[in-house]
Parts: C-alpha cells; structure tokens; sequence
C-alpha cells in the first residue's frame, strides 16, 4: 500500500510531554510514588471537580477496585449496560460476582434508566436484587447519569460510572461524568482523550472509600515498620514517570479537545451530502471518536474493507456484552437497541493529531460509496 496508515485514534504526543518524561527520569522518582503522581491526581480533581482521585495503572485496575469497594461477592448481582468494553464485565467476574446486562436507550445509546427502574423494581427485597450498577458513557457521550443516580439512591443501590472514554464530557446536569456515582473509572491508555502510556484513575465518593482503594492498590500493606498484611491486596498504583506524562497531557487538554471539535466540523460539513451516513451527537460529549451510523446495502464490514484498502483505520462499535461467547447464558434485559446500534455503526478515525489532508482521504473512500 503506498499511502500511509490513518491509524484510528492514536496518542497526540509533543516535546511537551517529552520535556515532561525526562524531568521526571532527571528528578529521580521512579517508583510509583513521587511528586507527580500527586500533582496529578490533584489537578484531574481541579480541573474536573471530582472529589478523590486515586491514579492506577489501568482504567481496569479502576473498575475493579470500585466493584469491590462496593461491596460485590461472590454470587451478587450487578446491572453493566450491555453496549460497552468488556472491562466493566470483566470487573464484576474478578469478585466472583454475576453480570446482568441491560439494554441501551436510543438517545445516548447507554444504559436506559427506565429498564433499570422496573428491574429494581421486580427484584426489591429478593435475592436477585443487584448490588451495583456500572454505566459507560459510550464514545465520551454521557449517559443519563443523573436520572439514574437517582433511581440508585431511591434503591440503595452502589452507582458506579465507567468514564474510561469521558473525560471531560458533561451530564446534562452540566457535571463533568465520573462525579456523578459513588465511584467512577477513568482511562489513560494510548487510544484515549489522554493518555499515559497506560494508566487510569478510580474517583470515589466518599473519602473513606478512597483511603481504602489507596491501600488496596499497594498489596494493603499496614503502617509498620516491616511488611505487615492483614488482607490481599492489588499491584495497581500508577508509576510516577507515567503521571509526569499524564500532567503534561492535561495541560494539553484544552487544545486537544479545540483540535477534535475543528475535525469534527469537517467531517460534519462533509457528511451532510452523504444521507447514508449520520453521526451522532450527544450535548456534552467529549467527541473521543466520530461515531455514526450507517444505513446503506454495502454494511459495515463492507465500508471498513474498502478503508483497509485504502489504508485507513476505521472501527464498528463495541459487540454488546450479551452477545460476547464470553457471557453466554448470562441474563440480559431489554431489547435490541445496542444490538441494532452493533450492527449499523463505524466510528471514523479520530485523532487530535489527524491532519485534514487525511481527512480528506477519509473523506474520499465516503464519497466513492
Ligand atoms: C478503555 C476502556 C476501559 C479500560 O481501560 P484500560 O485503561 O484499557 O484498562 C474500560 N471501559 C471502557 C468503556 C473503555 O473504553
């Protein structure tokens, strides 16, 4: 192939960020504690209003603290909304616990409030009653996190967000996602709004939660003056070298974000004469990929072949949890909104660093359809 690869979503990366690196390696903080790991987790706190942020090293390592801090064991119950990664699922089979997928709604394409109303409702007061909830904010756009928070509270039920692809994305509420629920995931892996390499970071609630989340994520070692352990605990702190990368991205924020929502203009003036092919947006989203949905014969896996072919990155949507062979037989409420979602949607490539002379070439290969 002569032209070169548009990879989809592909880390923006400048001497900034380098400078950053080696300040750190120069600085002598090596170990996953130190200056920057701190600085960090205070300024994603600053800048997102999110109240206790503990930086790990991955937005897994995140859902899952939060899975068990929540206080999910062996054979409970946990509502994940079927249309997302298999992380948060994943989360819930770490604790020995039980998935229950749940349907999407069609206005944010996440978890539907209504159909975890009536599940609350239908299963008060007997075993099968959930534990906890886990809600993705899909491609950065926000689930309807502040009906569903109070629908958890009405139940007591733990409420936790999966904000991997949202940081930055805003409620309707107008609240940044991930400060929403008792406790939320956040991602920094190479294909996020921000990365660290590989990283996340857990946000809990309450204060007391967090400390113990701390000393979860360092094999729970007691304050001694030796290696004392009173329970088994987790390698799941963020290296310092990494946190002094994720604080320069985050300076860079703002103009990541400028540069997506320049790309997305484009890609909207663009498809306005392609009626085949309709992106979605969601007010308050963070514009992680270029979601859209397709409805033309050739299908999907058509279109991201003639990508292939010329070179370029495209992805269809995440495979519903429920239909993974990985959870079959798991229980699933609903109907076949994400499963319609599945079948019709590709996200474009999407990266802040994503120039519009490949733009184009994205562009063209629409248009030959
Ligand atoms: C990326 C992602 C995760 C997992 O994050 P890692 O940092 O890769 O472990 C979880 N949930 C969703 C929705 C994601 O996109």
């Amino acid at each position: 192939m002569s032209k070169e690869r548009i990879y989809f979503s592909p880390p923006y990366i400048s001497d900034t960020e380098m400078a950053a690196v080696m300040d750190t390696l120069r600085q002598g903080w090596i170990a996953p504690v130190g200056p920057q790991l701190d600085q960090f987790e205070e300024s994603l706190s600053q800048k997102f209003q999110y109240p206790n942020v503990l930086a790990l090293n991955s937005g897994t390592a995140a859902l899952h603290l939060a899975v068990r801090l929540a206080g999910v064991g062996a054979g409970d119950r946990v509502i994940v909304g079927s249309f997302t990664f298999v992380a948060a699922a994943n989360a819930v089979s770490y604790e020995r616990g039980v998935p229950v997928f749940m349907d999407s709604e069609r206005d944010t394409w996440n978890l539907d409030p209504g159909l975890l109303n009536d599940y609350l409702k239908a299963t008060q007061g007997k075993a099968s009653f959930p534990k906890a909830v886990i809600v993705t904010h899909l491609f950065g756009q926000p689930a309807k996190i502040e009906e569903i928070a109070e629908i958890c509270a009405q139940y007591e039920v733990k409420l936790i967000e999966d904000a991997a692809e949202a940081l930055g994305t805003t409620s309707s509420g107008g609240r940044f996602v991930g400060g929403v629920g008792d406790f939320a995931a956040l991602s920094f892996n190479g294909n996020k709004i921000i990365t660290t390499g590989g990283g996340g970071a857990l946000i809990c609630k309450n204060a007391a939660d967090h400390q113990r989340a701390q000393s979860l994520a360092s094999q729970a070692k007691m304050p001694a003056n030796h290696y004392l352990h009173e329970e088994m605990g987790f390698n799941y702190r963020l290296s310092n070298v990494l946190a002094g990368l994720g604080l320069a991205q985050l300076g860079r924020f703002d103009e990541i974000m400028e540069r997506k929502k320049a790309r997305f203009q484009r890609y909207h003036q663009a498809l306005k004469g392609l009626p085949w092919l309709t992106p979605k947006e969601v007010s308050g989203a963070n514009g992680w990929v270029y979601p859209c949905v397709m409805d033309h014969e050739i299908g999907v896996d058509e279109l991201i072949r003639r990508f292939e072919a010329a070179n370029i990155e495209a992805r269809r949507f995440w495979r519903p949890l429920h239909m993974q062979p990985l959870f079959s037989g798991a229980e699933y409420v609903g109907g076949s909104v994400a499963e319609d979602l599945f079948r019709k949607g590709i996200c474009l490539p999407s990266g802040a660093g994503l120039t519009f002379q490949e733009m184009s070439r994205v562009i063209g290969v629409l248009e030959k359809v």
